[in-house]
């Protein structure tokens, strides 16, 4: 690790499982860009409470699907110094049936985790190389591992978010780099209203497949929804100097779905 505490970017750090994540890494000393798109009043708040607890942090906003605007602000970023954590954790789903689905549900859901996944890592690449160390984590959904009905986007926008963290691990595994995907099952957080959530994703919007209490029951071996602590205990031993040894790897956190 460099000589003074890294700074981590966390998109989505607004939502639900990504203000966790924002926490998390901050309790662990690492200055923290909590990055929202349309909640920037909810990323500034959670940049607030850090700070008001000792910790370090701002908020940051941008949509990741617009290349140019997120390049304009994470040139901002970088003029502070290198981002040496990133985690890709923003996503949306839009689940439909396949055959009803349309182009704009195909193409948004794969805008956000794929293109978004470029327009963010891209730009941060050779910063992190010269300092010879860094963390990238992409939270990645067991969707794409599993299959999941209703959600032919929204697996594979995670399948290839899952194949480009093992083809960027592999470039840059001898700079002291390592990209790691995180594959939650189901989280009572964010997408998903506690108790109410589509296998993989959650799922709050109307027509999305939902799954009440007898559901997780039946789907989750351990019977519960996982939290989105849970998940950001994951990522922060991901982003620690302890796990300098774990790279390319697709690492479920699903209650023992799969
Ligand atoms: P939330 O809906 O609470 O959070 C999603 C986050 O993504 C928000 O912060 C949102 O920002 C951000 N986001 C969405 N679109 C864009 C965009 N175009 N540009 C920038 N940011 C964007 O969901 P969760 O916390 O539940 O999910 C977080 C991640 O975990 C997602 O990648 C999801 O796929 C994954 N996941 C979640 C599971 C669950 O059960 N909850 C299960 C498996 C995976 P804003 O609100 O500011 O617009």
């Amino acid at each position: 690790m460099s000589g003074t505490s890294p700074r981590a970017l966390v998109t989505g750090g607004s939502g639900g499982i990504g203000t966790a994540i924002c926490r998390r890494l901050a309790a662990a000393g690492l200055f923290v860009y909590v990055h929202a798109n349309r909640s920037m009043p909810a990323a500034q708040s959670i940049a607030a409470q850090i700070t008001a607890s000792g910790g370090r942090a701002s908020a940051v906003q941008f949509d990741v699907t617009d290349a140019a605007a997120t390049g304009t602000a994470l040139e901002q970023m970088l003029a502070e110094g290198p981002i040496q954590v990133l985690v890709n954790n923003a996503g949306i789903h839009e689940d439909a049936v396949f055959p009803g689905m349309s182009p704009g549900q195909w193409q948004r859901v794969i805008d956000v985790s794929v293109n978004g996944f470029y327009n963010v890592t891209q730009p941060l690449m050779l910063p992190m190389i010269r300092t010879r160390w860094g963390r990238i984590i992409n939270i990645s959904s067991v969707s794409a591992l599993m299959g999941n009905r209703g959600q032919v986007n929204y697996a594979a926008a995670k399948g290839a978010l899952n194949a480009a963290t093992k083809a960027l691990s592999l470039e840059v595994a001898s700079r002291g780099i390592t990209v790691n995907a995180v594959a939650p099952g189901i989280i009572a957080a964010g997408m998903a209203a506690a108790g109410t959530a589509a296998a993989g994703t959650g799922a709050a919007r109307p027509g999305a497949p939902t799954f009440d209490a007898a559901a997780i029951n039946d789907i989750v071996p351990m019977k519960r929804a996982g939290s989105p602590e849970e998940v950001a205990s994951l990522v922060a031993f991901l982003a620690s100097a302890d796990a300098g040894y774990i790279t390319g790897q697709i690492i479920s956190i699903s209650g023992g779905m799969i």
